[in-house]
């Protein structure tokens, strides 16, 4: 198991965002950077920025509960409220670039953020050179497209499976048509695998094309049982974004899992009070809210 729930803010997303932000040129420090996002990435980008001076904003709904504004601005970026929904929340990020010149971080299709995910494929071969598989949570495919074109750079032959949760997967639908493909977003337990991949996908589908070697998909009930697993079990508390790996083997959805096998554990992002309800299985129904 890799641990990317002991990170910083909870999840592998300060990679990306740090890795990013560390490459800014002078003058694009001097504007900052703005990111769309309620939840790790948000965080991530604060915190990244912070640690290097540089300042954040992150955009979002008026309907993202204060709890979550409150974590992202605790972490020092400044939080700008516009419109209804994601979409709204967008367009005012893309003026903050087009108008004030902020550098826009975005939280996957974007090779600064896809090779900061990826330092987690060098940490796995340093640590197992004889690793043979690795099974990782997949929504926008930057985790999944970084650690794949590090690790099978030095080590061709691994097998790379990403997990999607049934309801939703954007990145398991697009494979499917062939091409980026909308998919309606359905509530649920994995809220950070929620979100489409961009029409305009420019890294990360093409990646998942070329190195993902299997993609499987997890029901509501399986992702449950692989939260309830990994705290019953080995003591750890995943959102469920995090708990697919563990999700898909205990259901048996993985083919041949063979020799050495890591399962990224992405984040530990979730209301303490819901995770208590699912892994007890007094709940196994996400109906609240959705981020990204
Ligand atoms: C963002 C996120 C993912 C998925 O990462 P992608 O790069 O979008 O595929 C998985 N797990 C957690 C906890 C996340 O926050």
């Amino acid at each position: 198991m890799k641990l990317e729930t002991v990170q910083e803010t909870g999840s592998f997303k300060i990679r990306g965002a740090a890795n990013h932000i560390a490459g800014l040129s002078a003058a694009e420090r001097q504007h900052g950077v703005v990111a769309v996002s309620t939840g790790n990435h948000g965080r991530a980008v604060a915190l990244a920025a912070r640690a290097q001076n540089v300042r954040a904003v992150v955009c979002m709904s008026s309907l993202v509960p204060g709890i979550k504004v409150d974590a992202i601005k605790d972490l020092g970026a400044a939080v700008k409220i516009v419109g209804h929904n994601q979409d709204e929340a967008e367009v005012e990020a893309k003026r903050l670039v087009a108008e004030d010149g902020l550098v826009m971080v975005h939280p996957f299709d974007d090779p600064m953020v896809i090779a900061g995910q990826g330092t987690i494929g060098l940490e796995l071969v340093a640590d197992l050179p004889d690793i043979a598989h690795v099974v990782v949570p997949l929504s926008g495919g930057g985790l999944i497209g970084g650690i794949a074109r590090a690790l099978k750079t030095v080590v061709p032959t691994v097998r790379i499976t990403g997990v999607s949760m049934a309801r939703g997967p954007a990145m398991y639908a697009s494979q499917q048509a062939g091409k980026p493909v909308p998919v309606a977003e359905e509530a649920s337990l994995a809220d950070s695998l929620g979100g489409g991949i961009g029409l305009d996908n420019a890294h990360t589908f093409a990646l998942v094309r070329e190195l993902v070697d299997e993609m499987v998909l997890v029901s509501e009930a399986e992702i449950a049982a692989g939260m309830a697993h990994a705290f019953f079990e080995e003591r750890l508390v995943l959102e469920g974004g995090a708990a697919v790996g563990i999700a898909a083997l205990l259901a048996d959805r993985i083919s041949t899992p063979a020799g050495p096998v890591v399962l990224v554990l992405s984040g530990q992002n979730v209301d303490m009070t819901r995770f208590l309800e699912i892994v007890t299985g007094a709940s196994t129904q996400e109906t609240g809210e959705k981020t990204s």
